[in-house]
């Protein structure tokens, strides 16, 4: 398909050849046709990078009448950068209409350039939300008249809490208005803006949802929690022509990892929320000119960067959010380049892997942390490499060259490539010299976090144990309340609980191998309820059986290892809904969100050392 296959006008032809597109991409040749030829809404599950801005702009453009000096169309953008982006698109887009013009209004900058700007009588508003409504209260902005409107990265927008906002500026804006929702991920929320603000809206998919793009490949490493800064050196040598972001939780961290590697000779910077706007300006600025290989950031301070061509995304630690994950791993593998998601974990975040993999319907791959020598070769190889195809300017060497061949005389071919290599290799070499495996050894990988082939509840190797507390549906037992008398009883919220399954009489969940005494020892040492391991809850192979015994005292509770003999009760399938609060899709999540009364269900686990719920895809967004 051309672009003049899709009936655009002239001037907006001419343009886009002008700016080098030959041909729509999937996301254009899907929303410009239905734009132009019907009338319905559009929300349209797209990340960016896609050519999604064009896919809407081009359409607009064309059905706005650049001779009316109105408001026609508003396009609300979460960040200021992406608010710039998609004004400076729309203005390249509609540079050969008369008359056409385009206004971004953002936080951060002085507001009295915007509103000069907005006194020239724009026909588009580009805008963040806040700034939007500030200029709208001033009586500067009329929304009155705008026969469209667009909400570009949705997902993005409510994940930076501007829901409230979002659903004022829908108020203010005629009823007859069309609106098109583009979002890389469709969370509830966003279906509840769609459903209840959109009119007979088709829904356009490019790509597989969730899925992220199909270029990005991704892999994982597995290694204690305290190894990760020597692993994700490790990669980063081993990728010598790396040029990606690695993803921390906290501005702390960020600053932390982006220190050493700066200390250690890496090419590397940090991009936090303590940075001033110039400072991140900069910062961006630099990466994107790739003056920095290695950009430190959270996601937060990420957001309005858009880069299309990094070799790498790296998880420094993986979100809680399985849409975190996917928009953090569609930034690289975009315009048809093949990127690579890579992942440090510890072995209790095996799960982890797993859930996402189900969410995105893709395998990830465990590698190997490579140890020292194969770092050294591969930064060998990589040096020779580039020596081959070195560009040499004869010219500007030439007047050296006989005297480098006279003080080298006397050194054979091999003699010189040896001291040659040695020269920027040496550093290389006398680091991973004696650099220690840091591949978690065999049985710890086995014992600590394998699930079984079996799925959620069956019998599970060593990692996993399952208890049985005698309490359920008919005691007003449901997850919510068991997770608050684990807590209570354990008085330790760091404590994961998993899979969590209520039945009329009996409660049953998850906790890890290693964490199973001190759950078991707690319950004992009181006597409201009792917790049992449950009938059938370790494999035969994988699991012994508990060489500990439960503390004594405190009651009539008792731990009765293993003492389940209530029939032939089986685990191995899913629980329906309702109550059982299954769903499998919606994993591990945090006890502290139960404790907020959160009504969601409850068939994952949970881990309070991070503070943070982890999330499936329709999950609930808070203000961050
Ligand atoms: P976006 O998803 O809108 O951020 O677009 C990603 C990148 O693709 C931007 O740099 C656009 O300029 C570019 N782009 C959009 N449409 C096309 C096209 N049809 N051909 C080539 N490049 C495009």
């Amino acid at each position: 398909m051309t672009f003049k296959e899709l009936n655009l006008k002239d001037d907006i032809l001419s343009a886009i050849n002008e700016l080098g597109y030959e041909q729509p991409m999937p996301v254009q040749e899907k929303v410009i046709p239905f734009m132009l030829e019907q009338t319905a809404d559009l929300v349209a599950l797209a990340q960016t990078g896609t050519g999604k801005t064009a896919a809407f702009g081009l359409p607009v453009l064309n059905m706005i009448d650049a001779s009316r000096k109105q408001v026609q169309a508003l396009v609300l953008s979460p960040t200021r950068e992406l608010c710039i982006q998609i004004a400076n698109d729309l203005k390249g887009y509609s540079k050969n209409m008369r008359g056409m013009r385009i206004v971004p209004v953002y936080g951060g900058e002085d507001i009295r350039t915007q509103l000069r700007q907005l006194d020239t009588a724009p026909q588009i508003i580009v805008a963040t939300p806040g700034r939007l409504i500030d200029l709208i209260e001033r009586g500067k902005i009329e929304l009155g008249a705008i026969d469209f409107l667009v909400l570009d990265e949705a997902d993005e927008m409510l994940n930076m809490g501007f829901k409230e906002d979002i659903e004022t500026i829908l108020e203010r804006t005629p009823d007859t208005r069309r609106t098109l929702l583009f979002s890389a991920t469709m969370p509830k929320e966003i279906a509840n803006i769609a459903k209840r603000y959109m009119k007979n809206f088709e829904e356009i998919t490019v790509g597989t949802r969730n899925s992220g793009s199909e270029n990005v490949e991704h892999v994982y490493y597995v290694s204690q929690a305290k190894q990760r800064y020597l692993v994700l050196k490790r990669i980063v040598d081993l990728n010598p022509d790396i040029y990606g972001i690695v993803f921390c939780r906290t501005r702390q961290e960020t600053k932390e990892v982006a220190d050493k590697l700066m200390h250690d000779g890496y090419n590397a910077d940090a991009l936090h929320g303590d940075l001033s706007q110039a400072q991140r300006d900069n910062v961006m600025q630099k990466f994107r000119i790739r003056n920095i290989q290695l950009l430190v950031a959270t996601d937060v301070a990420a957001r309005g960067l858009d880069v299309s061509d990094l070799t790498h995304v790296i998880n420094y630690n993986l979100p809680d959010d399985v849409e975190i994950y996917t928009h953090r791993s569609g930034r690289t593998g975009r315009a048809n380049k093949k990127g690579v998601a890579v992942s440090i974990i510890h072995s209790k975040e095996r799960f982890k892997i797993k859930d996402i993999e189900r969410m995105l319907r893709k395998s990830f791959v465990q590698e190997q942390i490579p140890n020292g020598l194969e770092v050294c070769k591969k930064q060998l190889f990589y040096m020779i490499d580039r020596m081959e195809n070195v560009e040499v300017s004869e010219e500007q060497i030439e007047p050296y060259m006989a005297q480098i061949m006279k003080q080298l005389e006397y050194l054979s071919k091999e003699e010189i490539l040896k001291r040659f290599v040695s020269l920027e290799f040496n550093r290389f070499l006398s680091y991973y010299k004696n650099a220690e495996d840091l591949n978690l050894p065999e049985h710890a990988t086995r014992e600590r976090g394998e699930r079984g082939e079996r799925g959620e509840r069956g019998s599970k190797p060593g990692g996993r144990i399952r208890l049985k507390m005698n309490v359920g549906e008919r005691e007003g037992i449901d997850p919510k309340r068991l997770l608050g008398i684990i807590n209570d009883v354990t008085g330790d919220k760091s404590i994961n609980i998993g899979s969590i399954e209520v039945t009329n009489k009996f409660s049953f969940f998850d906790v890890f191998a290693d964490q199973l005494e001190q759950v078991v020892n707690a319950f004992a040492g009181q006597s409201e309820v009792e917790v049992s391991e449950a009938k059938g809850s370790r494999s035969s192979d994988g699991g012994r059986k508990p060489e500990y015994r439960p503390r004594t005292g405190g009651g009539s509770g008792s731990y009765s290892g293993g003492g389940y003999r209530g029939g032939d009760r089986s685990y191995g399938s899913r629980p329906s809904s309702g109550s059982n609060g299954g769903d499998s899709e919606k994993p591990w999540r945090n006890r502290d969100a139960s404790d907020r009364g959160s009504s969601r269900s409850y068939s994952g686990s949970s881990d309070r050392r991070s503070g943070s719920s982890y999330k499936g895809g329709s999950s609930s967004y808070k203000k961050r």
